[in-house]
């Protein structure tokens, strides 16, 4: 067994199998600097970096001689239950570098996802013990009230319904406790839409990406509270909505009253200053501002999310420290990534000392946290991008701007094809849009789900030796009927050096005139093991659009869909490959890349025409279901309903009242 079929056996099946259908399907057995190297010894310039890992470039000297300086010295990697003085050092760093006068506690972990995990805890803990009192506070009230009334024979009026001492003290205590209750098993957080934040349990529950999620939501009890970055007011309403009331009584005169006492059930709000996985977009100064100004007249914990912002990628240690967010100091800061200088496996959980509760450095532990290598591979790191007055940081602002201008000026050379180009420092994102009407339809349907980006990736790691990677939420398919959003990650290391910046758009730009000359041909050849010469494919031959979009236009009296699918090979290559009409290629090629590729494609709406006839107008639908008849025959009928009924869905349009044909 080669080490592709091992992985695919024994690690990630499926992921294999797109990646090969991907050709992405290399094995890295070095890395240097701003490449990694393939098992047969290409260089390849590496702009992803474990998406944000390596913002000194792969194994640095200076970071990997300190893990090495560490191992020689017999560095004490397993001292658990005593004091870790690398650790202590970095985090002392740390809570410096964020400027906050009072400083912050440091829990350390092992990656990302658990630093979240541990800010989410500690924030449940913070509001549960909070409620907790209260609970019991009011309990205590309620039983002094019902044995003074019952010590004195007093005669009092209850409230609602209840005539007797007993059930008035059960029915109110019964109450309360639903109420704590209900906080204790719905906790709220509020988070953004598009928000990425881990894959453990609870920090799942805060990522947006419902294809992620929705195996397993009950894993947890946090509810999330899911706000758009353009409309900031709705966090202050869920605020105000996720509450639990608890009634306490007074005696007044000879009648018992109830008065409430309010507990917000929304534990902290997570962010991160720029969605990364949700496609490179940042949270809206004004977004930000609004925040602020909330924290000033209402409790809300922040949980700033910089595992991949953070260490440097945007251009400062702290990225929400380039934002209205400045102004405050978050109760909660998580680090990892970068932080481990592209070597080490560590998270970091900065704790605001005002709230910090003293028994999480006791509930909250785990045995490899809080090793010295990490920590000292850690403070290096810190050090690099630090020293000389900020030397690392200012190169990332310098090449941020150099690879943002020449982004630009493709995107204005392809208007219709780049919608957006964003970010910040070297965390930069490419949307290319839904295309234009007269776009492949082949094209169309892989930039609605997200393939297209797979396909450039694709394009610029074999013919550029050049790595990019969409968002990997791209890689699933799930939600049938959503658009995924087809975007570039851009995420080179500070050393990128300007050349190097030129190869990667010169590529890019190939690629981009090899879309827009709806050429399909030029850009999946190699995935079909077809050979392309390298003039055909910089000079891309302009290929006409033989199926374009009809606008819809005016108003319409009724509504068709047909469903359909690729019979034949000739089909196929019909409807969604026209431009191998001017290659010679093999037809098994295709047919057997058609297979493997497809089942990671959805049905899609492609098309809408218009029958008119004595005033009456019909819209006519086409919804592609991309897989042949071998596949479809394979398929379980329900999920196959399901992809199809998601597309028809996703027409765009209101009123749908589909019908289907063959
Ligand atoms: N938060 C953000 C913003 C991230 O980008 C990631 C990883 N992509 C995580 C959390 C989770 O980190 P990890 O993969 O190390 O668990």
């Amino acid at each position: 067994m080669n080490n592709v079929q091992q992985y695919k056996t024994h690690c990630r099946p499926k992921l294999t199998e797109l990646l090969q259908a991907l050709k992405l399907d290399k094995t890295y057995s070095r890395a240097e600097g701003n490449y990694l190297q393939t098992d047969s010894g290409e260089k390849i310039l590496d702009l992803v970096g474990g998406f944000g890992c390596t913002i000194l470039g792969h194994n640095h000297p200076e970071v990997v001689a300190e893990a090495i300086s560490a191992l020689a010295q017999g560095v004490a990697i397993n001292a658990q239950g005593s004091i870790r003085k690398e650790s202590a050092q970095l985090a002392q760093r740390l809570s410096e570098l964020t400027g906050s006068q009072r400083g912050y506690c440091v829990n350390f972990s092992n990656s990302g996802a658990e630093s979240i995990e541990a800010a989410i805890k500690h924030a449940y803990k913070v509001q549960f013990d909070k409620v907790r009192r209260e609970y019991e506070r009011l309990t205590r009230v309620l039983n002094d009230l019902y044995y003074k009334i019952e010590r004195e024979q007093l005669e009092v009026e209850f409230p609602g319904d209840n005539k007797d001492l007993i059930d008035f003290r059960d029915d109110l205590d019964e109450y309360n406790l639903a109420q704590f209750e209900l906080f204790q098993n719905n906790p709220v957080m509020i988070a953004f839409k598009g928000a990425f934040h881990g894959k453990t349990s609870s920090a799942l529950k805060v990522t947006f990406n419902k294809s992620y999620r929705e195996a397993f939501e009950g894993l947890s009890a946090i509810q999330p509270a899911y706000v758009d970055i353009h409309r900031p007011e709705q966090i202050a309403e869920i605020v105000d909505e996720q509450i639990s009331t608890f009634y306490y009584p007074v005696l007044i005169g000879t009648r018992v009253e109830l008065r409430p006492v309010r507990m917000t059930r929304v534990i902290a709000m997570i962010l991160e200053v720029i969605l990364g996985e949700g496609g490179i977009r940042p949270v809206p100064d004004d977004t930000l501002s609004y925040l602020v100004e909330l924290k000033s007249k209402q409790h809300l914990p922040l949980i700033i999310d910089e595992i991949q912002t953070g260490c440097g990628r945007t251009g400062s240690i702290f990225g929400y420290h380039d934002t209205p967010l400045a102004e405050i100091e978050p109760e909660y800061i998580a680090l990892s990534k970068a932080l481990g200088g592209g070597i080490s496996k560590i998270g970091a959980t900065l704790i605001h000392r005002n709230i910090y509760d003293d028994d999480f450095g006791i509930l909250h532990t785990s045995t490899f946290a809080e090793d010295d290598l990490s920590a000292r591979v850690a403070s290096k790191t810190l050090g690099i991008l630090t020293r000389d007055d900020n030397a690392m940081l200012k190169r990332v602002r310098d090449k941020s701007a150099y690879l943002l201008d020449r982004l630009h000026t493709l995107q204005e050379r392809y208007p219709t094809l780049i919608k957006n180009v964003r970010g910040r420092g070297l965390m930069l994102g490419v949307e290319l849009t839904s295309l234009p009407d007269r776009s492949s339809p082949f094209f169309r349907a892989s930039g609605k789900q997200g393939v297209l980006s797979l396909l450039v990736a694709s394009y610029l790691l074999e013919y550029h030796n050049t790595r990019i990677l969409a968002p990997l939420t791209t890689m699933l398919k799930g939600n049938p009927g959503k658009s995924r959003l087809s975007i570039l990650r851009i995420q080179p290391p500070a050393t990128i050096s300007r050349e190097e910046i030129d190869r990667f758009v010169d590529g890019l730009h190939e690629v981009l005139e090899i879309i827009e000359n709806n050429n399909e041909y030029c850009l999946i050849a190699h995935l079909l093991g077809e050979p392309v010469t390298d003039d055909e494919r910089k000079n891309s031959r302009h290929v006409p659009v033989r199926w374009p979009v009809v606008e819809e236009k005016g108003h319409i009296d009724s509504r068709v869909g047909f469903i359909v699918h690729p019979t034949t090979l000739d089909k196929l290559v019909e409807y969604y490959f026209p431009s191998f009409h001017h290659y010679e290629w093999q037809a098994e090629h295709l047919e057997n890349w058609w297979n493997l590729i497809s089942r990671f494609l959805e049905p899609v709406h492609v098309k809408s025409t218009y029958i008119k006839s004595n005033d009456f107008t019909i819209e006519n639908n086409l919804v592609f279901v991309p897989y042949m008849p071998d596949y479809i025959t394979q398929q379980k009928n329900h999920s196959l309903t399901q992809e199809v009924q998601g597309a028809g869905q996703n027409t765009g349009r209101r009123h749908h009242r589909a019908g289907t044909g063959g």
